[in-house]
């Protein structure tokens, strides 16, 4: 059966990749985009997840277009590293309301009509720093430990309501984000990844189509690794 799906900063790298998975499953699948244009063949709402009027406002023409979302994806996340020591308070700031108060927002904004539904898949994008730490990245780190907490709070809240709330932990992963690391940089993250690659996006979004399946509807709270064994023992 077709359901209506949200995936945040879904017009390019991971999202993009989301919302190609679960348009290929068969749901309608409406992505954010900020600027530019929305990819083909996918309903796009412009929105930046640092306003709350513009994720209340993306939730309203995707419940005009394909009706109220059933399964939704908080990816849109970015990243300012540099070392605590010379970090200033924008950096860090602006790295939380992104990445923890925009998936905030966004669910804040999906829980009810799904209450009303009796169901629902709230997936958040994470990353393998939030528990393996990351020098340079103590903003980006704790933006995304957030997200944990966050979740298994919010899956311990509605679970009753057969909601379920999920974290994807990706390790590294082949996108713009990674893509400004040097070869030099990448052929060391690569040496210390027990599968020696960086994922590609569709291997990310593999998990979240599972965790968005009938198959997942006894998971709840989890955060699932798709990080080449780097985070092991988490
Ligand atoms: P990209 O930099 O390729 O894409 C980031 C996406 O987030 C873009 O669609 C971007 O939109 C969107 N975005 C950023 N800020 C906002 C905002 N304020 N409002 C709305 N959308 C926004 O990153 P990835 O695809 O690599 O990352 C996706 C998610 O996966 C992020 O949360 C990231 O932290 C996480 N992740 C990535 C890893 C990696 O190695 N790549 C590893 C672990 C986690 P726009 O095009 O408008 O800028």
């Amino acid at each position: 059966m077709s359901r209506s799906v949200l995936v945040t900063g879904g017009n390019r790298g991971i999202g993009l990749a989301v919302a190609r998975e679960l348009a290929a499953a068969g749901d309608a699948v409406a992505v954010t985009y900020r600027s530019g244009e929305p990819p083909e063949g996918l309903f796009g709402v412009r929105c930046d997840v640092t306003s709350t009027e513009d994720v209340n406002a993306a939730f309203e023409k995707v419940e005009a277009e394909q009706g109220p979302a059933r399964v939704v994806v908080a990816n849109a996340g970015i990243t300012k590293d540099t070392l605590l020591a010379i970090m200033n308070e924008e950096s860090f700031t602006s790295v939380i309301d992104t990445n923890l108060t925009g998936a905030f927002r966004v669910a804040k904004r999906a829980v009810k009509p799904m209450m009303r539904a009796r169901g629902g898949r709230i997936i958040l994008v994470s990353s393998v720093v939030a528990m393996l730490g990351s020098a340079g990245q103590t903003n980006y780190a704790a933006s995304k430990a957030g997200l944990i907490g966050f979740a298994r709070s919010l899956a311990r809240e509605i679970g009753s309501r057969n909601i379920t709330v999920n974290v994807v932990a990706p390790g590294f992963v082949d996108t713009d984000m990674t893509a400004v690391l040097g070869e030099d940089q990448q052929a060391a993250i690569r040496s210390i990844i027990p599968l020696g690659r960086i994922a590609q996006p569709e291997e990310v979004a593999r998990t979240v189509r599972f965790l968005a399946s009938d198959d997942a509807a006894y998971i709840t709270g989890a955060v699932i690794p798709v990080d080449g064994g780097l985070g092991m023992g988490h």
